[in-house]
């Protein structure tokens, strides 16, 4: 018997969710930094104009290099993976821009779509999926867009878990450029702040975990930038215009493509999980705070039912996912097709979570399972229209009856892992993909094991049910 069920979770890109608002756009109920805290943020940006030269000497003297364009630094992405989560395809999507137009009741971006809301003054990156998930566990973190002086440190306020319309955008971390602007995110982890007031930080360092904290409906970082007369920026920009109206040029150094079609996550669970954001199949606004339930599981009985989630970015209707699972021995298992057009819209929405529930063959096979993603997708290239399909491939393990010890020999070529509870002994000769070793007890590489060039080789000591 197979079960099969679809889920979709879709964003409309017209409804706010990140407002701390169920269902009010007005313009006092949002996730800025409020009008106080900004003021004071400013003044103390101010209060150490004097120490940028220090900072420049400081960025030379370790090659902390800063690049700039005419008049201003440029950014790098201002989020970063714990190593607790680098084996995971992608981990955020974005829910909102910044908003160019306050009265349009709409909000409109710098990409003249309405990822936004009305007076919104940074972009929203949320995590997904399993945005609580991640945030408890520490695998995304904020870091600096650029080198730079901390000027502003609040990371005391404990509403990390709910939705309370107060302390607007939480726990928050400012950072004074050498050019005098100044970068903001918001929203922080409780208690995770890793730099103080009068730091010098170079790009990339980690400031603090991402949270909930503030006016905040699910874990995600507020980032936002203000010039060095304060005045708001949009980093995206265009040399093809669009709506941008703050500011003419990219303050980024990398500016990411305004769609980002990716599978974000392949993993398996032991039954629907429930995520914030849809209930009975059906995507809803609102429901803050909430529990989500992630019914993760890696490690299944002989016979048993399992759970497939694929978590997908910015999908197009006309894409499509292909998903193989193969047993140890290589023979399939299953395999089928889900189709994204079910949405019911033409433009593509910024996140998916579908799920597939199948019975494993009666036949005892026990080890290490793969499922194979291929997701087809329109590329989207602001530069290139219309785009063309292109397939990338995903892959992710888990266990059926948690065999106890593997011994590994011969050649391998191609991505697969191995799951045991105590050991894996290898000889192997892997010749290329990405290849990883699991296991509880011990993981011994014998004289004749080679990785080559070209392969991602990864062992962990790790139980039978443990995924990121
Ligand atoms: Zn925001």
């Amino acid at each position: 018997m197979l079960l099969f069920k679809s889920l979709v979770v879709k964003t409309l890109l017209f409804i706010l969710i990140i407002s701390g608002s169920y269902s009010s756009m007005a313009q006092d109920i949002n996730d800025n930094i409020s009008t106080e805290i900004s003021g004071n943020i400013f003044q103390k940006a101010q209060s150490h104009y004097d120490r940028i030269p220090a900072l420049q000497q400081w960025m030379q003297a370790n090659n902390y290099s800063s690049r700039a364009a005419a008049g201003h630094v440029l950014f790098r992405w201002p989020l970063r993976v714990n190593s607790n989560y680098d084996d995971i395809p992608g981990y955020y999507m974005i829910q909102n821009y910044v908003d160019q137009d306050w009265s349009d009741g709409m909000g409109k971006e710098w990409y003249c779509k309405f990822r936004t809301y009305d007076g919104h003054e940074g972009i929203d990156i949320n995590l997904f999926p399993l945005w609580w998930r991640m945030k408890d566990n520490n695998n995304v973190f904020a870091a600096a867009a650029a080198a730079g002086i901390v000027i502003f440190v609040e990371n005391d306020i404990v509403n990390d878990n709910n939705c309370a319309p107060t302390n607007e955008a939480g726990n928050v971390v400012a950072i004074l450029h050498s050019d005098s602007s100044i970068t903001r995110y918001a929203h922080l982890k409780t208690g995770t702040a890793r730099v103080t007031e009068g730091q010098f930080v170079q790009e990339g360092q980690l400031l603090a975990f991402i949270g909930s904290s503030g006016r905040s409906s699910n874990p995600h970082l507020h980032f936002d930038v203000r010039d060095k007369n304060n005045s708001w920026i949009e980093p995206n920009s265009s040399s093809k215009g669009f709506c941008n109206i703050r500011n003419i040029d990219s303050w980024w150094i990398n500016q990411k493509q305004y769609w980002e079609p990716a599978v974000l996550r392949v993993m398996t669970h032991s039954g629907t999980p429930y995520m914030q954001g849809w209930i009975n199949d059906e995507y809803k606004v609102g429901f803050c705070p909430e529990v989500e339930d992630d019914k993760a599981q890696n490690h299944f009985d002989v016979n048993a039912s399992i759970t497939v989630g694929i978590a997908l970015r910015d999908v197009h209707p006309s894409d499509s996912v292909f998903v193989t699972i193969h047993a140890p021995n290589g023979s399939v298992v299953r395999s089928y097709k889900q189709a994204m057009s079910n949405s019911g819209l033409s433009d593509r929405y910024s996140r998916s979570y579908r799920t597939n529930r199948f019975l494993l063959p009666n036949d005892n096979v026990v080890g290490t399972y793969t499922i194979n993603v291929l997701y087809r997708h329109l590329i989207f290239d602001e530069n290139v229209s219309p785009g063309a399909f292109a397939t990338k491939a995903y892959n992710h393990y888990f266990t059926v009856g948690c065999k106890p010890d593997e011994t590994l020999s011969g050649n391998l070529l191609g991505s697969t892992g191995y799951i045991t509870a105590n050991s894996i002994k290898a000889t192997q000769n892997i010749l290329g993909g990405k290849v990883m070793y699991q296991s509880a007890g011990y993981i011994q590489l014998n004289p004749g094991f080679k990785a080559t060039e070209g392969t991602v080789f990864k062992a962990r000591i790790r139980d039978c049910n443990f995924s990121e």
